[in-house]
Parts: C-alpha cells; structure tokens; sequence
C-alpha cells in the first residue's frame, strides 16, 4: 500500500467518515459560528496544526501558522513534504462573487498567497453558480464582484504565472464531475451536512465545490493540494474527502488536504462578521471614517474605569481589538506580544490601543487601495476573459 493509500486509511478511522448527523457544533455553508473547536477537531478529525508548521523552515512559516490561528489541518502532511522538498502541489480557494473581501476573509486569500510563496499553483474559483443559486444573484451581475475579488487577490500579491482563475459556470470540468460525484453521495448525506434545504440547487452547488478542489488533479493529474477554509467549512471538507476515498476516484485522486483557521468574531462582539450587522465587520473600501467609528466602539477585554484597568489590567483573550491586530494588523511577532504584556498589566489603556489600531489599519488600507487601483484593469481583463452564460 503506498504512503498516500496508508494515508487515507488511517484519516478514514480518524474522520468517522460513517457519521453523517449534523454538527451540534458547527453550522455548515455559511453560518460562521463554532461553539468549541476542541469539539469540531475530534468530530471532523482534524489534527493539531503546530507540530507540522514547526517542521518548515521559519521562513517558510506565516505568522497565521505560528500564531495558532491556522490552527488544525486534515492530511497535510504529504504537502508539508512537498514543501519543503520544493515538489510541485496545488492550492484550491475561491468567493462567491456576491460579497466582497472583508477584513475577515481576506485572512484566506492571504494564506492562499503565501501557499503560493510555497511553491503551489493557485486555483482560483469563482463561484458563480453558488451565488445564482444561493444568492439568487445573475451571473451577468456577479461579474463586477468578480472583478472586485481578483483585484483584492493581485494586491495581496498572487502571482498570476502561478495561478489558473475560473468561473464555475465557464469551466466544464467542475461541472461534469460535480454530476459524476452526484451519483455517489446520498440525500441523507448532503442533508447530514448542509440540513434541509429549500431548493436542490443547494445540493448541486455543494457537490460541484467539490469538483472545483479536485480541479487541480483533474487537469494535472494526481499531486497533493491544500485547501485553506474556516473552521465553519469542516464538513463540507469531510464530504470532499469521503467522496476521494469512493470506488474509482481512490485510484484518481490523492486525498485533498485542508487547513482550518480561527474565524474572527464581529468587532461589536458579536460572534461573526456578518454583512448583516455593519458594525461587526468592515471593507477595506470603506471610508475610514466609519471603519474609525467601529473600531472606537469594538467590543474590548477592557474594565469599566480606567482605574480599575490599570489595577486589573485587560483581557486580550476576548478583546477584538486585540484580535485585529493578531488576525491581520500586526506581523510582527514580538510587538503583538509586548501589546499583549502592556494589557494585561494595566500598563495600556483602551483609547490609546484603539487609535493605534486606527493608525495601523490607515497605512494598511492605503497601501492595499493604492495596490488594487493599480491591477484592477489587469483583474478586469481576467474576468472578463472569461465566458458568461446569459441565464
Ligand atoms: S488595551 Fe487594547 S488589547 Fe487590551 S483590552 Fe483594551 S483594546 Fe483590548
């Protein structure tokens, strides 16, 4: 049996791929909420991502690694070989193009990115037919948020040399197979992972997503791929794998690998960013005066009084000030943690560590604005490259 056939044996006792019941602790397809990721990494058998991120080198390491927010992983080990072995592998992500990049799912694009770094060829997928489906929205009007999307991704420096970007209503493949699976997976098991849904396009969108991980395989042959999701995609990870390890596709396929990362709460202390709850989220695009607004009234780990904080000190651990700069603001390893050491002995006080904030996302944003401006023809050009169906 080779190493990749070991492999998968071993993850199918591990993921208890058998059981198909919803997950009391995470709602699939969108909801955005984990209630215990303790809980999720024994239900989907995800593994402790640390002790392979200490197996690369540390220039090879991304503080979203280090920092435990990329925090598990499920058969990752093949593509930290590859890795480091300077091997060839590929790294699958995408956006429905209803929405645009927010300030936490970026967080994917820019470890899509540094995968990139890595050595992996980027699949891009544009998933318009999830947002026709879901969103009800025309594949027509899907395209100005597509462009949208791209731009966002040259800016954080995707490499276009490296990179294949698709529309899944122009790209055949991931509709063929997304039929093929359809004739392996049961209802039971997409209503054990998605619930009940209205409409069987739900289904169909779900099952060609997992067409579009295995794109890379399907065009270039078997290779080890990673795909980076939230902790709220486990189960549709779980179905991807499960469907790999089914009569033929075994032999087609190496089992697609996954990281999970933290999902960031909403700034107002919400559980997530939600488009629906403005202050819990912002855009980079956004005017900084309102991005300003919300963070001067983000929900902190500070005290009632200024006195009682200097006692006391705060708690970053539920501050969401806190977690803008360890998600995103603040790459550098030894400030995050002397901001962390000043809040907890009192020594920082909220209203200072917020304008810093402030400060940090300011220079951030312009830099990303000025970058995007600067590509966005380029990611136009890509989008509209591409075939549009006039449904
Ligand atoms: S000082 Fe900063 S990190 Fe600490 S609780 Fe206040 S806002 Fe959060």
């Amino acid at each position: 049996m080779s190493e990749e056939n070991q492999d998968a044996e071993q993850m199918t006792k591990d993921e208890t791929p058998q059981k198909q019941s919803r997950s009391p602790v995470v709602d699939a397809l969108g909801a955005g909420v984990v209630e215990s990721y303790q809980k999720l990494m024994t239900e989907f058998g995800i593994r402790d991502f640390s002790p392979l991120v200490r197996k690369l080198p540390p220039e090879k390491q991304h503080f979203l690694m280090t920092r435990g927010i990329i925090f598990g992983h499920t058969g990752m080990e093949p593509v930290i070989d590859t890795i480091i072995h300077g091997k060839k592998f590929g790294v699958m992500t995408g956006i429905k193009p209803s929405n645009s990049y927010h300030v936490g799912s970026l967080m994917t694009a820019m470890e899509v990115v540094h995968f990139q770094r890595l050595g992996g060829k980027v699949y891009f997928c544009i998933a318009d037919y999830e947002s026709y489906v879901v969103n009800n929205l025309s594949f027509t009007d899907a395209i100005d948020t597509a462009i949208d999307n791209i731009a966002d991704l040259l800016a954080l420096g995707l490499d276009l040399k490296n990179a294949y970007i698709y529309k899944q209503s122009s790209e055949n493949l991931v509709k063929h197979y997304g039929l093929i699976f359809s004739a392996h997976v049961t209802m039971n098991e997409l209503r054990g992972v998605y619930g009940e849904k209205p409409r069987l396009g739900y289904y169909n969108a779900a099952l060609i997503q997992v067409a579009d991980i295995l794109l890379p395989q399907i065009i270039e042959g078997s290779m080890p791929t990673i795909t980076p999701v939230g902790a709220d995609q486990a189960p549709h990870a779980r179905l991807t794998r499960d469907v790999v390890r089914r009569g033929v596709f075994k032999k087609k396929f190496n089992l697609p690998s996954f990281t999970y990362h933290r999902l960031i709460g909403g700034i107002d202390g919400t559980d997530k960013m939600s488009k629906r709850n403005p202050l819990s989220m912002f855009y980079l695009h956004e005017d900084m005066k309102d991005i300003s607004y919300k963070i001067r009234n983000a929900y902190t780990g500070g005290r009632d009084t200024a006195k009682e904080q200097r006692r006391l000190g705060g708690r970053p651990e539920i501050c969401r000030v806190f977690d803008l700069f360890k998600f995103m603001f603040e790459e550098d390893d030894d400030l995050l943690k002397e901001r962390e050491q000043q809040c907890r002995s009192g020594e920082l006080l909220c209203g200072p560590c917020k304008k810093q904030l402030i400060v940090k996302i300011e220079d951030y944003r312009a830099d990303h604005l000025e970058k995007k401006e600067s590509l966005f023809d380029q990611a136009k050009e890509i989008v509209l490259s591409l075939e549009t169906p006039q449904a």
